[in-house]
């Protein structure tokens, strides 16, 4: 994966997340506060508006940059979750100029790691993590059986969604939504649903 690639990644991440604006807010008027896509929209545009900036940077100091962006901008849960994860992701780049598929592994490793260490939800509780976790585990046995870095990050992609789909019957015990209890049940996680997207972006950049 090279400096391009990694552009092209923030930028369809950026482009879907505005597409998908009113669905992840929408998610979110079920089980939170109605405010998911506008959250995501808003960190996003205000990457998008540091491109230029970021032609220079290095891959670690650009995902950096998303991170430290994510975090001023986005307030709610989302913006320090994910914020963390873009900066963790940006350490594991350090120094590469370009990422083999075991260092995006890395990295996906790391941006899973920072959103756990931030929000310390474990699988099952209708986070995020329900639907990275997965991705990071069919990303590895697909690296595992040889596979190409685009077959590694659309089976990532997959499974993430798959997660986010899965997340529809479980009850929150994290985050905004756990104050519904049972009641949570029954919709998808926006935030499972926003790592889908952000993952399938990054599927679309490594083609
Ligand atoms: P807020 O809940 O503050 O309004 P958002 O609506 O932007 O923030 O984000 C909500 C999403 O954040 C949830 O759908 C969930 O996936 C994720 N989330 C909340 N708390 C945690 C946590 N502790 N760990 C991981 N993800 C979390
Ligand atoms: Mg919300
Ligand atoms: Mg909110």
């Amino acid at each position: 994966m090279t400096n391009e690639d990694i552009m092209n990644w923030l930028t369809r991440t950026a482009d879907v997340l505005q597409e998908k604006r009113s669905y992840l807010t929408e998610l979110d008027s079920a089980i939170g506060d109605a405010d998911h896509g506008i959250n995501m929209d808003r960190g996003f545009s205000a990457v998008r508006e540091k491109f230029p900036a970021m032609t220079s940077q290095d891959i670690a100091a650009k995902l950096k940059t998303v991170g430290t962006t994510l975090v001023s901008t986005v307030g709610g849960a989302s913006g320090p979750l994910y914020g963390t994860a873009y900066l963790r992701a940006g350490s594991v780049a350090a120094g590469k100029q370009e990422l083999s598929s075991a260092d995006v592994i890395a990295m996906l490793e790391a941006f899973l790691g920072g959103v756990i260490a931030r929000g310390k939800a474990q699988v099952g509780e209708k986070t995020m993590i329900d639907a990275l976790t997965p991705a990071l585990t069919a990303a590895k046995q697909a690296l595992s059986e040889g596979a190409t870095l685009a077959e590694i990050t659309s089976r990532a992609a997959a499974a993430a969604e798959e997660g986010a789909k899965a997340t529809i019957p479980l009850v929150a015990t994290k985050g905004r939504a756990s104050y519904l209890g049972e009641r949570s049940a029954g919709h998808q996680d926006p935030g499972a649903t926003s790592s889908w997207l952000i993952l399938r972006s990054l599927a679309e950049a490594c083609e």
